[in-house]
């Protein structure tokens, strides 16, 4: 077991202490917020609230800090904890740009600590179910993705509406979505292409509609939405010899796999204004319908996985490599919306 505090305690802080109190691989010390009123509210759950931010680090018995605070703030507080020694666990984004990232990092190294990003949203089951199906080869080759969240309540009105804060967004969601797309094809990017929604907020993006076309043909198309009163599909999957679809995140995978391409009789349907032949539904004659079973999952491995890491054990699951991808997918996407253009990767 080892020894961890969470650095803020508010929506996700309190997340992580829920999560980690019933953990099989690490103690809870307690938090830390910048907030007093916080550290009450801890304490009136039995749960240790450290004096500052210091006393954390002095503290010799922690050997993990979770770090859940405001984007902007995190990288140096990531690094002071790095240089106290500890292993640092710390929320998505990581950072703002790929130059803090790096700096982060390099003190990582130079520490010789574990550093990584909760990328939670890799053991959702829906992206569990598409990587599985993308890498079964069910459907055949996969030519087309694409993820969609949609909600309608626009941005929320705390720090995430504010650009100071890393507010916006491609920062909140954007990065989990682009993540999830870059577990399941094993491609490198070749081009990016964005654009931002104002939607509900003029500083930052209160959704936005990403392009990323990968070097093996496949499309990946991201849209997150804060302004859709009706929500489109979660996953959309097309490959050659078939089509996978999940509508909600709740909901099993739904496969319709072509097992004959030539039909005999084609039954025309009747549109508002004529005929068609060519959009005709197709019959199970020539296709196979089915769910796909649904994926098994546990978002704690990350924890375990992540102390293995400290104890050598195993390699840790979100690599620096990968975050620094994510990072400058994202830059990516702000370049081309504010060019309007497509970027080479
Ligand atoms: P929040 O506003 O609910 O809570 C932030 C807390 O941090 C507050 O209690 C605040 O007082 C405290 N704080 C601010 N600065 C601090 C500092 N320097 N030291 C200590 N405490 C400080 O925000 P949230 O929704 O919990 O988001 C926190 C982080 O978690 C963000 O990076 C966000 O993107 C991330 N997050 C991740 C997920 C996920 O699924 N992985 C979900 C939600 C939020």
């Amino acid at each position: 077991m080892k020894n961890l505090v969470v650095i803020g305690y508010g929506g996700m802080g309190g997340w992580h202490v829920e999560r980690t109190q019933k953990s099989d691989v690490v103690k809870l010390l307690g938090i830390y917020d910048i907030d007093p009123k916080k550290s009450e509210l801890a304490e009136s759950r039995g749960i240790h609230a450290y004096a500052s931010y210091e006393e954390v680090l002095a503290d010799k018995n922690v050997d993990i800090v979770t770090v859940a605070i405001p984007n902007d703030q995190h990288k140096p507080v990531v690094i002071k904890a790095l240089e106290a020694g500890k292993s640092v666990i710390c929320e998505k984004p990581v950072a703002l740009c790929s130059e803090d990232l790096q700096d982060m990092i390099d003190a990582a190294n130079k520490a010789g600590k574990i550093f990584s990003v909760h990328q939670n949203r890799r053991w959702d089951v829906d992206t569990l179910a598409m990587k599985a199906l993308y890498e079964s080869g069910e459907i055949g080759e996969i030519f087309n993705i694409e993820s969609r969240v949609h909600g309608s309540r626009g941005i929320p009105s705390d720090w995430r509406g504010m650009k100071k804060y890393g507010g916006g967004m491609i920062y909140d969601w954007g990065i989990h979505l682009i993540d999830q797309i870059l577990q399941i094809v094993p491609s490198e990017i070749d081009t990016v292409f964005c654009r931002l929604d104002h939607l509900t907020n003029t500083e930052v993006d209160d959704g936005f509609k990403l392009e990323l076309m990968f070097k093996n043909g496949c499309r990946a198309y991201i849209e997150l939405g804060t302004y859709n009163f009706i929500a489109l599909p979660r996953f959309y999957m097309q490959g050659r010899g078939g089509t996978a679809l999940i509508t909600d995140w709740r909901e099993n995978c739904k496969v319709v796999k072509c097992k004959a391409w030539h039909e005999s009789d084609v039954m025309p349907v009747e549109t508002a204004a004529g005929l068609t032949k060519t959009m005709a539904p197709r019959d199970e004659i020539t296709t196979d319908t089915y769910e796909c079973e649904r994926p098994v999952s546990d978002v704690h491995d990350y924890y375990r996985n992540f102390v293995k890491a400290i104890d050598g054990i195993e390699s840790q699951l979100v690599t620096h490599e990968q975050m620094m991808l994510d990072m400058k997918v994202m830059e990516a996407a702000f370049k081309s919306a504010k060019l309007g253009q497509v970027i080479k990767f």
